[in-house]
């Protein structure tokens, strides 16, 4: 018999969930987790000004009703202590962390196609066996260290902000450089600007931000407490995962000028990602994509007084949340601040980093600090690391064109061993929340249904998987997100294959799709 039922690879929202639900039901499950301590995401990524972009009170688990009662988050959009201090109370509260080993880090996972088990190696040189994995190791959890050269030259302080110290940094008076500025780099610029004696970013790719309109939320929280259940129920059958008021937005072409200017302001000053749904057709329509895009970079000419570094500054070579969208709380007015400037790298490239700062365009930058904050190698990243394999194939050779998936679930030939939010389900388009609850439900079903029938293994049908790599590709087909190099095409990392990571038909549609092939018997998968 294998040492457990079920091993799960990580501690974030989603292991800790999975950990939690299995043992509910009376598995014998252990989870690994290469951190020394629970929380992924909010862990690792405590740089100045990390905080959630979807509204915390929808970013937070629904299946704890007596948590969310009690639980009371100060803001609207919380900062990343409050979210680690939330995870590590769910841990405390269902006593998480007596089945958690910490600092261990799953190598290799091997599958044992005769005794239905797997066997991981973990990097103490112990192994430990199952006969289901749960790879709960992240979308965003793997980063992409930049090839500019002379990275380690540097003789000042170079921090990431995936591992931002834990100890307080201390920026005053230092002259400091950021080189990134999408969420993490927005973020960060916009928290150290003020205190910071020189704060120099490096843009290669203006972003799209709307406001967060962040504030305490004491009042409107306990209003939502007395219907909190109805606005999960919504936030589960929305296509982001978060009710954003009116669930069918109208359709551009519906609208006359004055509404949409309307609708764009509304979505505007109500702040967040919402703005997203000013219409119904906002990424796939050319048209009504312009318009709101257009209205974006309009708004970033208000805020920053100096024209060229307002046009730096405003998007304007890819469709407006063909990228993720930023939310920031006061990013471009940081522009405005005399120790602030902007570096565009397309027009002065960096050339490397030296002993004493940065190269670009010929001119030689000083500087202390040096934070990079430069992405993921998103979706795939984290799987893609540890050497998995099964009947004589590697998972990472099977996705070398991109990944193949059943439901962003299950690859087929990889028997017993599910994704939390993998490639191919809505993920990183979504709340993560909410699609991290979605699947470690689904998949604590699907166990129970095999338990309960004495079946010790399920795989996906090639069939079912390629239609459903064909469904995936093919609805981001309709939409604009190719046209942008984005990490949910996997352009932001160089020789990966371009291929739509996410599903793009929205949570509430994918979650019909997983109930029904649940009710159809676990159509397109194979128990055995
Ligand atoms: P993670 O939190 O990434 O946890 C995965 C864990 O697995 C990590 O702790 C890692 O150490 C561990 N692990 C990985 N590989 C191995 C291995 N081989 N062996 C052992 N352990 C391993 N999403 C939103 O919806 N809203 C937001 O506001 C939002 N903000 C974000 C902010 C930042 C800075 C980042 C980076 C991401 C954000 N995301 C957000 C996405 C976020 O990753 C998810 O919301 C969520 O936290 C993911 O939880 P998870 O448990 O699936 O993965
Ligand atoms: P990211 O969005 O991939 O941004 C990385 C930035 O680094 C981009 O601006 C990129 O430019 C730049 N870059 C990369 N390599 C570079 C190089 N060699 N030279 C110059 N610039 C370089 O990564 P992220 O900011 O960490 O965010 C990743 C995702 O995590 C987000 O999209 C979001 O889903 C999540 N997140 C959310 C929040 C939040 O608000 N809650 C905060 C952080 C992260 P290009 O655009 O040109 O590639």
């Amino acid at each position: 018999m294998p040492d457990h039922d079920v091993l799960i690879i990580g501690a974030g929202f989603s292991g800790l969930y999975q950990l939690y639900r299995l043992r509910e039901l009376g598995f014998d499950v252990h989870a690994v987790e290469a951190g020394p301590a629970v929380g992924g995401t909010w862990y690792w990524n405590r740089y100045p000004g990390a905080r959630c972009d979807i509204e915390s009170i929808g970013y937070s688990y629904s299946f704890d009703t007596e948590l969310q009662e009690e639980w009371n988050w100060t803001e609207r959009y919380a900062a990343q202590p409050e979210l680690l201090s939330y995870l590590d109370h769910v841990a405390d509260r269902h006593d998480l962390r007596k089945d958690i080993s910490f600092d261990t880090r799953v190598e290799s996972l091997r599958f044992d196609d005769t005794a239905d088990e797997w066997t991981a190696l973990l990097d103490t040189g112990a192994r430990i066996t199952a006969r289901f994995v749960v790879a709960a190791t992240g979308c965003l959890s793997k980063p992409l260290v930049p090839a500019i050269a002379g990275i380690d030259d540097f003789t000042g302080d170079t921090y990431w902000t995936w591992d931002w110290p834990h100890d307080p940094v201390d920026l005053t008076g230092k002259r400091v450089a950021v080189i990134g500025t999408g969420s993490s780099g927005v973020q960060t610029i916009t928290a150290i600007a003020p205190e910071v004696e020189s704060l120099t970013v490096f843009q290669r790719t203006p972003t799209y931000a709307v406001p967060a309109q962040n504030r305490l939320i004491a009042q409107e929280l306990a209003e939502l407490k007395t219907h909190y259940g109805e606005f999960r129920d919504e936030s589960r059958l929305s296509v982001g995962g978060f009710p954003c008021g009116d669930e069918l937005p109208p359709f551009f072409e519906d609208l006359d000028d004055e509404q949409i200017a309307g609708e764009l302001d509304r979505r505007y000053d109500d702040g967040g990602l919402c703005f997203q749904q000013s219409f119904r057709d906002l990424l796939q329509s050319p048209e009504a994509n312009a318009r709101a895009a257009e209205y974006v970079r309009r708004r970033i000419g208000q805020k920053v007084t100096d024209p060229a570094t307002a046009e730096r500054l405003t998007p304007r070579s890819y469709p407006i949340a063909a990228k993720r969208m930023c939310v920031d709380t006061g990013y471009y007015e940081v522009y405005n601040q005399p120790n602030v400037s902007l570096i565009d790298v397309t027009e002065q490239p960096i050339e490397r980093i030296t002993g004493s700062g940065i190269r670009a365009g010929g001119a030689d930058f000083p500087f202390d600090v040096i934070i990079l904050a430069t992405g993921f190698d998103a979706m795939t990243g984290a799987l893609d690391a540890i050497d998995i394999q099964s009947r004589g194939k590697a998972l990472r050779d099977k996705w070398a064109d991109g990944p193949r998936t059943y439901l962003g679930l299950m690859s087929a030939g990889f028997p017993n061993l599910f994704t939390v939010t993998g490639p191919q389900s809505p993920s990183v388009l979504s709340n993560m929340v909410t699609s991290i609850e979605c699947h470690v439900e689904w998949i604590s079903d699907a166990l129970e249904h095999l338990r309960a029938r004495g079946l010790t293994k399920i795989e996906p049908d090639e069939a079912a998987e390629d239609n459903w790599v064909n469904t995936t590709n093919d609805a981001a087909d309709l939409t604009l997100l190719g046209q942008a190099p984005s990490w949910y095409m996997g352009a932001n990392v160089p020789g990966k294959p371009r291929a739509p990571l996410p599903f793009v038909g929205g949570v509430g549609t994918y979650q019909q799709i997983l109930d029904g092939v649940a009710v159809s018997n676990y159509h397109g998968f194979e128990l055995v």
